[in-house]
């Protein structure tokens, strides 16, 4: 078993710290937030005083922030100067693409095995320990993370070099955000016919306008029992993180100088929806304000 250190008890941090403990490796864990600490302690965790203390000695290092400038204030003024040569990184934070990559760059040349690991799968599968892991990296710092990721979640995928794990989750919930809002219209355009929404679904969902959004995530209530639509758009994936997402994968596409109509009118309409107390909603509750009904009931 080896001994972890585990920075960034969050909503998602805390599940997969638990899930790290509960399969018998020493964790150390840190978080700003003291409450947060408590909470890995009675998971099996040691909580320490500082990201600096918990990285010194340890086998592997896991992180799980918020965003970018925490992931480079972390690496750069705690991690690095405090962890071995040699130690296994894997950040697990939603980041942009060049943060990603540079702060992987640093952790190469100063000898760590790094690599960028964001996950899809939200707070229920990080307790679960199912989330899908998408790794950007060298092929040594990714066998080596493998083994701890696979504790986590349930499917470890090595996309590329530094930053390409942070890429294919951009590229995926650009995508998730574009299928979503056209499953919303085609559902809104539906009923406004009066076609029956149920008898839609089963048509089109066995026909080609079928995909995850109208599957598995269906954003009317009734045809998928399990969607967030069916619980008043109680999230699932809320409409802050989806925008989040939306919003670097952007910032990806004008640096790299891409050509996304479709993402960018994503983003305007989660803006839009954010602004209009959409936010702590289930992304796919964007349906009520293509239908006309978001605010009404
Ligand atoms: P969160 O805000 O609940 O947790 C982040 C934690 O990091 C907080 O507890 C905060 O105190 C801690 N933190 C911030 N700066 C720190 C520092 N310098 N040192 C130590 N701890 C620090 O966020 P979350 O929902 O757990 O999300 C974490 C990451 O996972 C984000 O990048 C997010 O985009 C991504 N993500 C979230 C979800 C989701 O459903 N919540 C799904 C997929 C990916």
């Amino acid at each position: 078993m080896a001994t972890i250190a585990f920075i960034g008890l969050g909503n998602m941090g805390s599940g997969m710290c638990a899930n790290l403990a509960k399969a018998g490796h020493d964790v150390r864990a840190f978080d700003l937030s003291a409450d947060a600490v408590k909470r890995a302690e009675s998971a099996g965790a040691t909580g320490v005083a500082s990201a600096a203390e918990a990285v010194s000695g340890v086998d592997a290092i896991v992180t799980m922030l918020p965003a970018g400038r925490h992931v480079r204030a972390v690496y750069e003024n705690e991690i690095f100067d405090a962890a071995a040569a040699g130690t296994v990184i894997m950040d697990c934070s939603t980041i942009d693409v060049a943060t990603a990559k540079s702060v992987g760059e640093a952790a190469a040349a100063k000898g760590f095995l790094f690599v960028d690991a964001p996950v899809s799968g939200g707070v229920a599968a990080a307790d679960a320990g199912t989330l899908t892991f998408m790794v950007g990296g060298p092929e040594a710092a990714f066998a080596k993370a493998e083994e701890f990721l696979a504790v986590m979640g349930k499917a470890v995928i090595h996309a590329g070099d530094a930053g390409t794990g942070q890429a294919a989750k951009i590229c995926n919930n650009m995508l998730l955000a574009i299928t979503m809002i056209g499953t919303c219209e085609a559902f809104a355009l539906a009923d406004k016919l009066g076609l029956d929404q149920q008898k839609f679904f089963d048509i089109s969902s066995k026909a080609s306008g079928q995909s995850w959004s109208m599957t598995s995530y269906c954003p009317v209530p009734g045809p998928v029992e399990t969607s967030p639509a069916n619980r008043g758009y109680k999230p699932g994936f809320a409409t802050a993180m989806m925008l989040k997402d939306l919003k670097l994968a952007m910032d990806a596409a004008a640096t790299a100088g891409a050509s996304t109509p479709l993402g960018a009118q994503a983003e305007a309409l989660y803006a839009m929806f954010d602004n209009l107390d959409g936010r702590d909603a289930d992304f796919s509750g964007i349906y009520k304000l293509i239908a006309g009904s978001w605010g009404r009931d």
